[in-house]
């Protein structure tokens, strides 16, 4: 294998976007290295189908360690393994983010190309809105972003109304300039198909003499020397090969980029000479940072009449709201509900057969709870200690109960009575702050948003500078999720594209 100009590892939402965009000027030589293979799951492709997949041998499986804020469980990550990564998995809901969310990550880094202005040709650049183009929407992009029209389902419809009917504004979509209010959600979807980052971004180009795709091919670790990257040492068909280029970019995700780091010699002490590698580079806030959404499951109801099984992806609009009223309609949001078309409740719970039920999720959009990932081995099968810090603030859970008084405002509403029979859970014993907390804690699942554990900033301790160089280090930059200094209000995709879009675009012009 020869010499690449830019070698990316990961493939997956992040990385495709990389592989496209620095490979289209047909000269810089582009090699992606995947640890998965490509999609051939055909229950990928099926929008329903998405929380059923996880699990299979796609999927990195990953698991938190039990978690104190949510009765001690451990809560499954799926991951994707996949040309598409993550994206072959995910529930494609396209929110952007309110751009004050976006405002942090400039405070945090010095650079207004984080602030949500920075972004937007970004954002811009990499969807082809059903809706058309306008000051915020592209026409152009690669990724499909659908605003379903009458084939919401019924109750979603209902939900929605019944939010209206309560004060909450109504919103044309969630990627304009407010946030808060009732929309049914966009989505990655084309004809009635899922459209992943690999189906956008990478398999269109795969004929290009430039780009190498190296699938089924898993980094192992970086060589370096001093303050550069050698080579990167890969595992391909049970042989260790070393793959050598100009250019290094992380795009492994939130888990494996700092693991990746771990076992070449970057990050805390402690954990490095735990796991028993060499320190090369010292990085103690490596893994730190550590966060995710959680979503309450849920607030179910028993339906008076059959609810119709979802044309679109089952979980179909997200209403973002303030704290403070349901009726405020400006700002940065800071809980969510969901209406799912069927029961969706926790491990902890029974639920009625689907078709009999509707479930309210609930949540917070800005948890303040910090975690931290730290390795368990040297190896790349040794699973991490995934500590996420679940609702461990007071502030959080605060939020999580003024998320479910919502939900039942919603759920109890006139507006809902032709669908509520009657609220299967919590239910009505469940009333008192230490019931609902009680409960909370049961119900929570990930809504598999991990971010930040390579966090940008202008910090010392940051792993990343504002241009997403690793710090110490002159030929490695990381580009994902995993450089978020803090959460979006919503799902992190789109902003994770526009994270790359963004990078690629400044790369290219330098
Ligand atoms: C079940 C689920 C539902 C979700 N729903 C939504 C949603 O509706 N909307 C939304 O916006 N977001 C959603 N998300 C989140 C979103 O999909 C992810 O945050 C996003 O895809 C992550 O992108 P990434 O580029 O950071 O990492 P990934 O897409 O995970 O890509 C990392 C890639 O690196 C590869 N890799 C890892 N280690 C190595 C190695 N050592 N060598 C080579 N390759 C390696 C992986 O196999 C993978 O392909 C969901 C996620 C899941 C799992």
């Amino acid at each position: 294998m020869g010499k690449y100009n830019v070698l990316i590892i990961g493939g997956g939402s992040a990385g495709c976007v990389l592989a496209n965009r620095l490979s289209a000027d047909g000269r810089t030589a582009v090699a992606l290295v995947e640890a998965g293979g490509r999609p051939t799951d055909p229950d990928i492709a099926v929008p329903q189908m998405w929380p059923f997949i996880q699990g299979r041998d796609f999927d990195w499986c990953y698991e938190t360690i039990p978690q104190p804020g949510t009765a001690n469980r451990r809560h499954a990550w799926p991951r994707g393994k996949v040309l598409g990564g993550s994206s072959c998995l995910h529930a494609m809901a396209h929110v952007r983010g309110h751009p004050e969310d976006f405002a942090s990550w400039a405070d945090a880094t010095g650079s207004s190309r984080w602030s949500y202005d920075g972004l937007l040709p970004g954002f811009i650049k990499s969807e082809s809105f059903s809706e058309g183009q306008t000051a915020y929407h592209g026409t152009e992009g690669p990724l499909p972003v659908y605003l379903p029209g009458d084939d919401v389902n019924p109750v979603i419809s209902a939900y929605m109304q019944a939010g209206q009917s309560l004060g909450v504004p109504k919103l044309s979509d969630h990627n304009g300039p407010e946030l808060i209010g009732t929309t049914p959600n966009s989505l990655t979807i084309r004809n009635g198909q899922r459209v992943s980052a690999a189906d956008a971004y990478l398999f269109p180009v795969l004929d290009r003499s430039n780009l190498t795709v190296l699938s089924g091919t898993a980094a192992l670790k970086l060589l370096l020397d001093r303050n550069r990257v050698t080579g990167v040492e890969v595992l391909q068909d049970g042989k260790i090969q070393t793959l050598v280029a100009d250019e290094y970019i992380l795009s492994g995700g939130t888990i494996a980029n700092p693991l990746l780091l771990m076992r070449s010699g970057i990050g805390p002490e402690e954990d490095l000479a735990r796991i028993g590698v060499p320190l090369l580079l010292r990085r103690e806030a490596l893994g730190q940072n550590l966060q995710d959404h959680l979503l309450g499951a849920g607030n179910v109801y028993r339906s008076r009449k059959p609810v119709p099984p979802s044309k679109l992806q089952l979980s179909e609009s997200l209403m973002y709201l303030s704290a403070e009223n349901l009726t405020r309609s400006e700002g940065k949001p800071d809980v969510v509900l969901g209406c799912v078309t069927g029961p969706s409740v926790s491990e902890c719970f029974d639920a009625p057969p689907p078709g009999e039920a509707y479930t309210l999720l609930f949540g917070v959009t800005h948890p303040t709870s910090r975690g931290v990932l730290r390795p368990s081995g040297a190896g790349l099968d040794d699973k991490p200690l995934l500590d996420p810090a679940y609702l461990q603030t007071e502030a959080d859970r605060a939020h999580f109960r003024r998320a479910l008084e919502y939900a039942r405002e919603v759920g109890h509403s006139e507006a809902m009575s032709d669908w509520r029979l009657e609220e299967v859970l919590p239910g009505r014993n469940v009333r008192t702050a230490a019931e609902v907390d009680a409960f909370i804690a049961r119900a929570a699942i990930t809504h598999h948003h991990p971010v930040g554990t390579c966090r940008m900033g202008a910090d010392e301790e940051a792993i990343v500078a504002e241009d997403l160089k690793v710090k110490g280090l002159d030929n490695l930059h990381i580009v994902d999720a995993s450089v978020f200094p803090t959460l979006t209000s919503g799902p992190v995709h789109a902003a994770i594209l526009a994270v790359a879009e963004t990078f690629a675009e400044e790369m290219i012009s330098h």
